[in-house]
């Protein structure tokens, strides 16, 4: 009975405690924000442990982030005792788990476990590269746009053999097949893959090597999933062989797909991924024989990755893909308060592809506030506002740390962290580019990558020349075609180059001097502490000394930043983990141990939650977002809606949300118009309140719950107007007053089409 039930289990109301302990066969919990989806799996794996079902290695558990992985770990072990939660090293992202498997089975991918991954600046000059070799212009054909393209069919599970034809001759006059392949053969060569090819390459392993793939359906016992509603088609194909039991019924197959276990792949078809999703799909029947212990949470209305290749249908599809599946849905919502509940759910409701829920809750706290809406005259004013209002918030005592602002896109955090600077404010950017994006961390990072693999090309190039050592464009390009002739790495190239006589002196002392490093550093890999061996090589190659000499006014700071490099490689045990570890945090917390408010995108905050919450930029083009408007029609405003329920439902408590009338983008002022989502917040939990007196009395200043604009004449072209008001100190100029007429909106919104930021969100 419930008195005799552990600990972990109490306190769960009765759906959650059935997720919780339905551990055998296919469960999906398919709920609202807040109703405790993660909570349930965190549970349930503390469930699985106590009670002696698993192993913590048999458990394999994916989160989106790699904090919220963290988060988990650290709650289970609340749960059940630190002691018991250790040795899970099957609780990542995909593409942590990805990486992982990668490495213990790299020779099957035809690479060798040192790997290397490349980010996205290494991948775009990589393609720079394959399409001038092509003699193609790579301004008529940029590879950024190239990049994006092989990163979709990835994110599809697409090979090169898989894309479709027309997909294909999009591209460079029809050269797209070709240049993927090119792409994903110079990869192997470079001993080097990119993130899609963390879950692409085990998929082929798995599909490749069934006793493999069957090893490790010996070894997941359970796997858990958060967040379903973002998977994409690669990822879900990689948990359905995962999930697989294929019973007697499949031998056939089974020994079919042996015939090639063991095969080497051959290089031309190395990050393929065949057959395609329809076959996965086909052997859906098998599974309903030997059920598999799976559990999905995941919410419909928060699936805002559909631009990234996500498939919300994944969801949906649940009870066809695991047939006897239990279903259990959550309706309580423990974390906002009625007002903010409400607003979220009148917002959502204006979607028409949706599955729909209830949600409720039981707070009811008079003293709870409405959701705020407030304005501002441009970006500087919102930032200067908002910092103020968290300041009044800090006189009340409440934490930085339980503060969150939330930006559509990235751009807007600017204004936010030269605010909060000014004002000494702590602040913590969380997935944004950040530390190891820096110049000088590169740099580092560059020398580090060789050493830890010296295929590694593109690091190479980066560093051959820094500091410089008179290494001019026509030596690198000899290095280059030595290497490519003779299919070795530029780094040996370079060393053979520095024995012959092909170069000038001057050049050839440099790459002598620079085989005679690496060589060192790398025998030093086996035998000094990382740590010591990373400053080792930041002396030796001068790198210090360049910035010590350097008189620039950020010299100092790139010093710091380099100190502060090496500092936080003492959290790992190899210099290869820590670079493994740089390459997959794309959420990185500055600041951690203090108390700090976050800033953060939108996509970034799925699953988080925060005490107050801050939206800013609430202004048609910013939010919703242009391009996605532009790119997906109405299923693009959709997609816009449910990020903005994904906003809203991260407050517990204080809600505020911002737009400006005035936007400064590349140098020009837009006059801008409140966002449509404004407008579809309902009146009874939404309080307007005066711009410039954002804390404390949030009272109307039009009185009298009157949302009419009072000036007449103008029309917004979203029908109800109660946001004219608010705008009201837009007066200052006549900026704002010509923004709705239509042709005047309609302009601003083109205009900005090109203004706003494409760099949404982080990778997992
Ligand atoms: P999202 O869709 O935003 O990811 P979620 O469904 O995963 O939300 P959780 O983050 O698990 O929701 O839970 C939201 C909050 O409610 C958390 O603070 C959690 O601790 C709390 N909570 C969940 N279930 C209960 C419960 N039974 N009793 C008390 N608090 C609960
Ligand atoms: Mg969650």
């Amino acid at each position: 009975g419930q008195n005799s039930a552990p600990d972990y289990l109490k306190g769960l109301n009765p759906e959650q405690r059935l997720a919780v302990e339905t551990t055998e066969g296919p469960v999906l919990v398919l709920a609202g924000a807040g109703t405790g989806k993660t909570r349930v799996l965190t549970t349930r794996i503390a469930h699985i442990l106590a009670t002696g079902k698993a192993f913590p290695s048999q458990i394999l558990a994916v989160t989106f982030t790699n904090k919220a992985a963290r988060e988990m770990k650290q709650r289970i072990g609340i749960l059940i005792g630190e002691g018991n939660v250790e040795g899970m090293p099957w609780l990542g992202t995909f593409h942590s788990i990805g990486v992982k498997l990668l490495r213990r089975h790299a020779e099957l991918a035809g690479l060798r476990s040192d790997f290397t991954i490349l980010d996205t600046d290494d991948v775009v000059r990589l393609i720079k590269q394959l399409i001038q070799a092509e003699g193609l212009d790579d301004k008529r054909w940029p590879a950024k746009q190239f990049a994006q393209m092989i990163d979709g069919w990835k994110n599809k599970g697409q090979g090169p053999a898989d894309i479709a034809e027309g997909d294909a001759r999009s591209f460079a006059n029809g050269k797209g097949r070709e240049l993927y392949k090119a792409y994903q053969e110079r990869l192997q060569t470079l001993n080097a893959c990119d993130f899609g090819d963390l879950l692409c390459h085990p998929i082929r392993i798995f599909r490749a090597n069934p006793d493999v793939l069957k090893d490790y359906h010996r070894r997941f016992k359970y796997i858990l999933v958060d967040e379903y509603q973002d998977t994409n088609t690669a990822q879900y194909m990689w948990l359905r062989l995962l999930a697989q039991r294929p019973d007697a019924g499949r031998a056939a197959t089974s020994t079919d797909l042996r015939s090639s276990e063991g095969r080497k792949p051959d290089r031309a078809s190395a990050g393929q991924v065949a057959p395609a999703e329809a076959s996965e799909r086909s052997s859906h029947a098998a599974v309903s024989e030997n059920k598999v212990n799976i559990c999905c949470v995941g919410d419909d209305d928060q699936s805002i990755y559909g631009w990234r290749g996500a498939e919300v249908d994944n969801i949906l599809r649940f009870d066809k893909d695991f047939p006897g599946a239990t279903i259990i849905r959550l309706e309580r919502n423990y974390r906002s308060t009625a007002h903010i509940l409400g607003a979220a759910s009148h917002l959502i409701a204006h979607n028409e592809g949706r599955f729909g829920k209830t949600l409720f809750t039981d707070r009811n706290d008079p003293e709870d506030g409405k959701v705020n809406v407030h304005a501002a005259w441009d970006s500087e004013e919102e930032a200067r506002a908002i910092g103020e209002t968290i300041e009044a918030y800090q006189r009340q005592k409440h934490n930085l740390n339980d503060m969150a602002i939330l930006v559509r896109a990235s751009f807007q955090m600017r204004a936010f962290e030269d605010r909060f600077i000014t004002l000494g404010l702590n602040y913590r950017v969380i997935g944004g580019p950040r530390f190891y994006e820096r110049m000088e961390i590169r740099d580092a990072l560059a020398f580090f990558r060789v050493v830890a693999n010296s295929g590694d090309d593109l690091a190479f190039e980066r560093i051959v020349n820094v500091p410089k050592r008179g290494l001019g464009e026509a030596t690198i390009r000899q290095i280059h075609d030595t290497a490519r002739a003779l299919r070795i790495p530029m780094l040996e190239a370079a060393g053979n180059l520095a024995e012959s006589d092909e170069l000038k002196p001057k050049p050839r002392a440099a790459l002598r001097e620079v085989a005679a490093n690496f060589e060192r550093w790398q025998k030093a890999l086996e035998t000094k502490p990382h740590t010591e061996l990373a400053e080792t090589i930041l002396e030796e190659s001068g790198y210090t000394d360049m910035w010590k000499n350097d008189r620039s006014a950020e010299a100092p700071g790139r010093l710091e930043n380099l100190k502060e490099l090496i500092r936080s490689m003492e959290e790992y045990e190899s210099l290869r983990s820590f670079l493994e570890h740089v390459a997959l945090v794309m959420d990185a917390e500055q600041n951690a141990g203090q108390d700090a408010v976050s800033i953060m995108t939108l996509h970034s905050a799925k699953g988080l939650e925060f005490e107050t919450v801050f939206l800013p930029g609430w202004e048609e083009g910013l939010f919703p977002h242009q391009r996605a408007l532009d790119e997906g029609g109405r299923s693009g405003l959709e997609e816009e809606r449910r990020l903005a329920y994904v906003g809203l439902t991260r407050a517990k408590k204080n809600l505020h949300i911002w737009f400006v009338s005035n936007r400064q983008i590349h140098g020009l002022w837009q006059s801008t118009i409140p966002s449509r989502f404004l407008e579809e917040l309902p009146e009874s939990h939404v309080e307007i309140a005066e711009s410039g007196n954002s804390y404390g009395g949030y009272g109307n200043p039009y009185g009298g719950g009157s949302f009419a604009s009072g000036r007449g004449g103008r029309q917004n072209p979203y029908g109800a107007s109660r946001f004219d008001s608010v705008g009201a100190n837009a007066e200052k100029s006549g900026a704002f007053s010509n923004t709705y007429s239509t042709p005047g909106w309609q302009r601003a919104q083109a205009n900005r089409t090109e203004a706003t930021d494409r760099n949404w969100g982080t990778r997992s």
